[in-house]
């Protein structure tokens, strides 16, 4: 139901949870975030509120890093569960990918999955996702250009964030009936499904349009349609108080 986004020089963990509770209003069943740092990738959810899942960071501390993604679930598919909270990791671990809305045909992907050798975890529509981003990205090495293809066989409504342990500065999001906001700050940039999530620390924002991805990093982001063109941008700035 909420996503954040954030690569920057600021602790992501801490940055995200913040944009995640300013999110809260919108109700949720569960939370999850993950931090890459130290050259891989970490990760957290627990069903319930947020306190949950701070309770559980308290208890096993991730490695601090810069680069993260948060996601408060409302679930479609699959009971409000740590097992089906966000992020959703392929199975090496180095892919982790949070989903708003709906990708109507998972279950052909599944049983694609399934038959190329993938053990899926959750009974999540999302976790396809993040199988597909894995075996996209060890062809491409490119995490925008492996999200692209991927939103192409993805039918439904999504909006998608990804990070992956070998791209340690960098966040993909992508959407298709679903809002995604991009901040852009000095040295840092944040995406999320409400710009009340980011505008403590920017009001410089970006509306992607239909069928965009988005590649952010600490000094700019770069937009792209589903096939790879560039995409024209609309930059605004925020000036309501949240
Ligand atoms: N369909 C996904 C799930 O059930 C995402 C739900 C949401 O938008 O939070 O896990």
């Amino acid at each position: 139901c909420g996503i954040v986004g954030y690569v920057g020089a600021q602790s992501a963990l801490d940055v995200v949870i913040a944009g995640l509770k300013r999110l809260e209003y919108r109700g949720y069943d569960s939370a999850g975030v993950a931090v890459l740092a130290d050259g891989g990738l970490a990760a957290a959810k627990k069903a319930g509120k947020l306190v949950n899942l701070e309770k559980a960071l308290v208890d096993r501390p991730l490695p601090s890093g810069s680069t993260g993604i948060g996601h408060t679930r409302w679930a479609t598919h699959g009971g409000p569960t740590d097992a089906n909270a966000h992020p959703h990791l392929d199975n090496a671990g180095r892919v982790a990918v949070v989903h708003n809305g709906i990708i109507e045909n998972f279950a052909a992907l599944r049983a694609e999955l399934e038959e190329r050798g993938h053990a899926l975890a959750s009974e999540t529509d999302t976790e396809v996702v993040a199988h597909l981003l894995a075996e996209a990205y060890s062809s491409t090495e490119d995490l925008a250009e492996a999200m692209r293809q991927v939103c192409r066989r993805l039918e439904g409504a999504f909006t998608l964030v990804a990070v992956h342990a070998d791209e340690p500065d960098v966040v993909v999001g992508a959407r298709r009936n679903s809002p995604l906001v991009v901040g852009v700050g000095e040295g840092e940039s944040f995406l999320a499904s409400d710009v009340a999530a980011f505008i403590a620390h920017t009001r410089s924002a970006i509306e992607l349009g239909q069928d965009q991805v988005v590649e952010l990093r600490r000094d700019g982001v770069s937009v792209t349609d589903f096939d790879g063109a560039p995409a024209q941008v609309r930059s605004y700035h925020v000036d309501w108080d949240a």
